[in-house]
């Protein structure tokens, strides 16, 4: 079903149907589990991994809608509003982001993408971005703007798990007894949960430092609170997008092994995890881990030049 239901979806855009990935290093075999990737960074060029999952809702909603305009929020790296410009424009959809903090001297790489798709930027304050929220604020974007659909920052709600759940379609009815996914906002680690088959468990890799409202997102996203999963909180590297130089050489060495290139705020931390656990024997022998690859490499545009070997 994912491929059609993507092609039906998108027609202007072409995706790839993900691939899977088998990992064969060393520490994989002498620990007898097997692992592999789905790799929804293989899916397009310019729009890959999990974003667009999180969208599909909203974007579906809104090409029915006779006002054609989404509004959402977020940080000058963002993936989701690089995903978000690059959907609206392909759909013709009217898009506009406020951005967190002050408008900058010169725009990120994420800003310059965004900006060339259309994505209409307003940026806000960082106070001014904390109250977003609030009924005057709402109100104000009605009636400037008229009509819309609001996206939360990072897709954070109910629909965007529900899009994200669309993913397990890539791995019914296989044997996985792990699935590992990273955590930002947790939208996608809730699809994940609520999609899979019962016999997996599910793993989120946190990659803020102190995630303690976690519990209270997983409710918020109606969390099926049956199923099997598990939130681990030690490979965070400091915090949301930090990271330390034996994070940027796993990553190195992942990809002079495997050739899958990964991000440092999202995948990385999430695979750098699964593997420190096989070598902890956290994974029973046997064990098949499916982890997923939830793209985001436009993020490493920000890194120095050279610092990854990709
Ligand atoms: C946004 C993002 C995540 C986290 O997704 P959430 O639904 O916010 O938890 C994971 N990986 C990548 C590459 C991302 O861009």
């Amino acid at each position: 079903m994912p491929q059609s239901y993507i092609d039906e979806f998108t027609p202007d855009i072409k995706f790839r149907t993900p691939g899977i990935s088998i990992l064969n290093d060393n520490l994989i075999k002498d620990k007898k589990v097997e692992v592999s990737v789905l790799r929804l960074d293989n899916m397009h060029p310019d729009i890959s991994g999990n974003k667009i999952f999180k969208l599909f809702y909203f974007l579906e909603e809104a090409k029915k809608s006779a006002h054609k305009t989404i509004i959402t929020f977020g940080g000058a790296y963002s993936n989701h509003l690089a995903a978000t410009s690059f959907a609206c424009k392909l759909l013709g959809i009217r898009c506009i982001a406020f951005i967190r903090g002050e408008k900058p001297k010169r725009f990120s790489h994420t800003l310059l993408f965004c900006e060339k798709q259309g994505m209409q930027l307003e940026f806000l304050s960082r106070t001014l971005y904390k109250n977003a929220i609030d009924v005057s604020f709402l109100h104000s974007l009605k009636v400037k703007y008229g009509q819309h659909i609001l996206i939360p920052e990072g897709g954070f709600s109910i629909e965007g798990a529900r899009g994200a759940s669309l993913i397990t379609h890539f791995f019914k009815n296989k044997p996985f007894t792990h699935i590992c996914v990273a955590i930002g906002t947790a939208t996608t680690f809730a699809g994940i949960v609520n999609g899979s088959e019962s016999y997996s468990e599910i793993m989120g890799f946190c990659v803020l430092k102190n995630m303690s409202d976690i519990n209270d997102r997983l409710k918020q996203l109606e969390v099926n609170g049956k199923r099997h999963f598990s939130v681990i909180s030690d490979y965070h590297f400091g915090g949301y997008a930090k990271k330390t130089i034996e994070l940027i050489s796993f990553i190195n060495t992942f990809y002079e092994n495997n050739s899958i290139p990964l991000d440092f705020v999202y995948t990385g931390k999430m695979m750098f995890g699964v593997y420190d656990l096989i070598e902890k024997n956290y994974f029973p022998q046997g064990s098949k881990i499916l982890c997923i690859h939830t793209g985001g490499l436009q993020g490493n545009e920000s890194l120095p030049d050279g610092m990854l070997v990709f």
